[in-house]
């Protein structure tokens, strides 16, 4: 399809290249990997059962830290053993002054240097993810909290955390959120927002949420909504 700017005669007109030059990176992709599908329903429905979580905050930490660490990584966790095949990448939240690394087991055969067995959060499968799993657009790198990829097939699932404390309303972050999320989906089928909100302010704005959530599902992006309390 050819476009011509009305009333720039001078602009050299520019031409659309066809969706399907672009491969895979289709609207509505059929995802293969029976696994990764899976994945996301069970990690989505044991996150929402149920809705509110308690979580323990110490002095400074990050609200979204904790939140990553002490939930969602650990649900994440508890996924994978069922089902190892695929490959997850989650932060390795190491101590970069020690010598000693955070590593998989296939990472720390190959390693020549100290190192502990994880689970999940190996230092070298995060790093490098970065180059299959981030977004490079428009000069810029955009890269995401949690990858889950189906080994022998070039689908990923991407999970990205968002916290919210606070009694005002997160309009931008949850605008910004959303942004992030298009991001990711514009390489990747499966795309899951997870926002856990310590804030107390509910306008009773909902009248719409069901449009935006049933839009949002047609992209292939599944959000989900906590509730945070703080424990005592
Ligand atoms: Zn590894």
């Amino acid at each position: 399809m050819l476009l011509l700017s009305p009333n720039c005669s001078g602009i050299e007109p520019f031409r659309l290249e066809p969706v399907d030059v672009l491969g895979d990176w289709t609207i509505r992709p059929l995802v293969k990997s029976v696994e990764l599908k899976a994945f996301a329903r069970i990690l989505s429905a044991g996150l929402q059962k149920p809705t509110t979580h308690t979580l323990k905050m110490s002095d400074g930490q990050a609200p979204e830290k904790v939140l990553k660490r002490e939930l969602i990584e650990k649900q994440v966790e508890r996924v994978w053993e069922d089902y190892p095949g695929l490959l997850v990448c989650t932060p390795p939240w190491s101590d970069k002054r020690s010598p000693i690394r955070r590593l998989c087991a296939w990472h720390l055969k190959q390693a020549h240097v100290q190192g502990t067995l994880v689970k999940i959060g190996c230092e070298d499968c995060w790093s490098d993810s970065k180059e299959w799993a981030s977004v490079d657009a428009w000069g810029m790198r955009h890269n995401f909290d949690i990858v889950v990829r189906d080994r022998s097939r070039t689908e990923a699932l991407v999970i990205e955390v968002k916290a919210f404390k606070g009694a005002g309303s997160p309009n931008g972050e949850v605008q910004r959120f959303i942004g992030q999320l298009l991001l990711a989906r514009s390489k990747h089928p499966i795309v899951m927002g997870i926002c856990g909100r310590w804030t107390t302010a509910n306008m009773g704005l909902f009248k719409d949420t069901a449009k935006v959530d049933k839009v949002c599902r047609q992209l292939d992006l599944e959000m989900v909504f906590l509730e945070i309390r703080e424990a005592q």
